[in-house]
């Protein structure tokens, strides 16, 4: 699998760090985690076509992790040549369809594809679901957010990703990572600044020694991480490599 950081930060506007977005490739098949604004110059910068994306899945509604979702759909319905045909799939946390119709009323038809098919999927919040993709496997978990919020557990080829999404440490976040290959978690601010529904670095690293994850990637930084030693913390917590994510960083599992 080969996942690229597209954006590592949060709501903070930031040069170094956009609002949260992931993209893995696994097989033929490419997929996005989240996309907050700036994923579209961030996939530019990655030179990953907008239309290689083949479906997106979101953790949940915040502006952070959503924002360029009309934007995409708007360049994928009058940028792209030739037109996409390709259908797409959009999964989110139950309530996602409302969103979306939000978005609709908002926007109109100008995000509604007219060449290719758009599914809207809601996934549940009382316990985890399979999405199988070909010979991928997908499988959300409901975490512990402000708002409702799924954390994804991603399977090919006997590999494993795990994204938390935005979460406080929780039984279903342990869940999600179990045995990951790589695992990818909010890290939103140091310990000592903890805001309710998000994690700091112990946490982090608690969650994936928990879940026996093999390495352990931090991401989701408001600036007070930049500032602070996230690192020493987390590495108490977990005796495997932790990473700080960057925008564009690539990464193979
Ligand atoms: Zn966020
Ligand atoms: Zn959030």
């Amino acid at each position: 699998m080969d996942i690229i950081v597209l954006g590592s930060g949060t709501g903070t506007p930031s040069v170094r760090r956009s609002p949260s977005s992931l993209t893995v490739k696994a097989g033929g098949l490419r997929v996005l985690i989240d996309s907050g604004s700036g994923t579209l110059r961030r996939l530019a910068e990655a030179n990953i076509p907008v239309q290689s994306i083949h479906h997106i899945f979101y953790t949940h509604f915040h502006p952070d992790h959503t924002a360029d979702l009309g934007p995409i759909l708007f360049a994928l319905k009058y940028t792209v040549i030739p037109e996409r045909t390709d259908p797409m799939g959009l999964w989110g946390p139950a309530g996602f369809n409302a969103f979306f119709d939000f978005l609709h009323k908002a926007w109109g038809h100008w995000i509604i594809p007219s060449t290719f098919d758009l599914a809207l999927e809601d996934l549940p919040l009382n316990g985890p679901q399979q999405v199988k993709l070909g010979d991928v496997l997908i499988e959300s978990h409901p975490v512990q957010h402000k708002d409702p919020s799924l954390g994804y557990r991603i399977e090919h080829g006997g590999k494993v990703l795990a994204v938390s999404g935005d979460s406080e440490y929780c039984k279903g976040l342990v869940e999600a990572a179990q045995g990951a290959d790589l695992f990818v978690c909010e890290c939103s601010r140091p310990d000592d600044m903890k805001t309710p529904g998000h994690m700091g670095p112990t946490e982090a690293g608690r969650t994936a020694r928990e879940a026996g994850a093999k390495r352990l990637l931090l991401t989701h930084f408001y600036p007070e991480c930049d500032a602070a030693d996230v690192l020493t913390p987390c590495r108490k917590e977990f005796p495997g490599e932790v990473i700080l994510a960057e925008d564009l960083m690539h990464l193979k599992i």
